[in-house]
């Protein structure tokens, strides 16, 4: 069964909508019938506790969203005032919303032509060529700022190929908090993404793989850092009879109504990932070889969730742009969205440093994401696929 938002239209196919069934019904009456409808009660814990065992992290703690697991891992890491952090120009705003909110400033790098993810060899040369190494770690030449940190984003569900990151981040002592918010189920050469970082933020908000309504998660090996990220997100509370607060924290935490659609949708997780994959080989199979248009690829070491199936639109060689492709699609009830616009170029963060951000600028001007819902069927594919071809005048 599906769950859209609100009127339901017959024929609009939506990008990307919940699956929700029997099982989240189940779990959601029992936690009701509990009565353990807030964060305190047993669904809480289940579910951070399925969701460690899925990543095999240590410790993972749940949170109200996605960015609100960013901004706390983020200040658990040390990330504060005075501070900056690498972050991918090519994001939802989220990802740089948690930076700020952290009291420091993003960097914004360039994402690669080929997988769309954060440019490692980009960033290495920033490093080299605009920041010095200082106390054991690395600051930015132009305005004395430390980088403490770099959020690798698996954008769209790809991974970003983590081992030189990864080394990379340790030679100048970065941080790395993996953004994961698309890409619970990817892979990178075996290993799940999620687990490679110093901590891994997920969301479960209602387009994300899994969702709990809106929710999400931080998960961690180090101890320290998971005890800091609950501590910060339950109001930063010492001793809760006494009412001991120690510093200025935040009620982030998820609640158990959510825990309990969340522990549902875990049992799914594998078969979302699949469903997500084979409407990746079916948009493959339907528009593959199309002048003019550009399907994602995936790179041989990596598994995609391919949480949004993506393409790039050539205007010249497909007779239209991608704008007017949405418009075209958006008449016959087919919702799809332009990539991202490239975070330096959005009001809030267009004072910040961005180092040599030009792919990012060319992915979203050809870039059009199309439904993905893990419920879409073939027939209903079918119908976007033709939509497709029809506008590019290949029937
Ligand atoms: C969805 C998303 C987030 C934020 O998650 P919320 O749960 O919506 O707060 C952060 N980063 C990326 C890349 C996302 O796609």
């Amino acid at each position: 069964m599906s769950v859209g938002g609100g009127h339901v239209v017959e024929d609009r196919i939506p990008l990307c909508e919940p699956r929700l069934g029997r099982r989240e019904r189940a779990l959601v009456r029992e936690c009701v019938a509990d009565g353990w409808v807030s964060s305190a009660g047993p669904f809480v814990g289940r579910f951070e506790e399925a969701v460690a065992d899925y990543l095999g992290r240590r410790y993972a703690v749940a949170c109200v969203n996605g960015t609100a697991a960013l901004h706390t891992a983020l200040r658990a890491a040390g990330v504060g005032t005075g501070d900056a952090v690498i972050v991918p120009a090519l994001t939802f705003a989220a990802t740089a919303n948690a930076v700020c909110h952290a009291g420091a400033v993003p960097i914004f790098m360039d994402v690669t032509p080929d997988l769309w993810q954060l440019d490692v060899e980009k960033t290495a040369e920033f490093l080299r060529r605009e920041c010095v190494r200082r106390r054991g770690g690395v600051v930015h030449r132009a305005d004395g700022r430390r980088i403490k940190a770099v959020i690798p984003v698996h954008l769209m569900g790809h991974p970003v190929d983590m081992d030189p990151l990864c080394g990379l981040a340790e030679r100048y002592g970065v941080t790395v908090i993996e953004d994961a918010a698309e890409a619970l189920g990817a892979m990178d050469r075996g290993r799940r993404v999620g687990a490679l970082g110093a901590a891994a933020c997920l969301s479960f908000n209602g387009n994300k793989i899994i969702t709990c309504g809106g929710g999400g998660m931080v998960a961690t090996d180090d101890a320290d850092l998971a005890g800091r990220v609950r501590h910060l997100m339950t109001q930063a509370r010492r001793d809760p009879i006494e009412g001991v607060h120690d510093e200025v924290g935040y009620n982030y935490r998820l609640t158990g109504l959510q825990a309990a659609l969340g522990l549902a949708q875990m049992e799914r997780l594998e078969d979302h990932v699949t469903r997500k994959r084979r409407i990746a080989d079916r948009y493959r199979r339907g528009l593959g070889g199309v002048p003019g248009l550009d399907l994602p690829r995936e790179a041989p070491w990596a598994r995609s969730t391919f949480w949004l199936f993506t393409i790039l639109v050539d205007p010249v060689r497909f007779g239209m742009d991608s704008r007017r492709l949405l418009r075209r699609l958006a008449a016959e009830g087919i919702e799809t969205r332009p990539l991202w616009r490239p975070l330096p170029g959005l009001a809030p963060f267009r004072d910040f440093p961005a180092y040599r951000v030009e792919t990012a600028w060319d992915l979203h001007r050809r870039g059009l994401s199309l439904p993905s819902s893990v419920g879409l069927t073939a027939g209903v594919q079918e119908r976007v696929i033709a939509a497709v071809l029809a506008a590019g005048g290949r029937r």
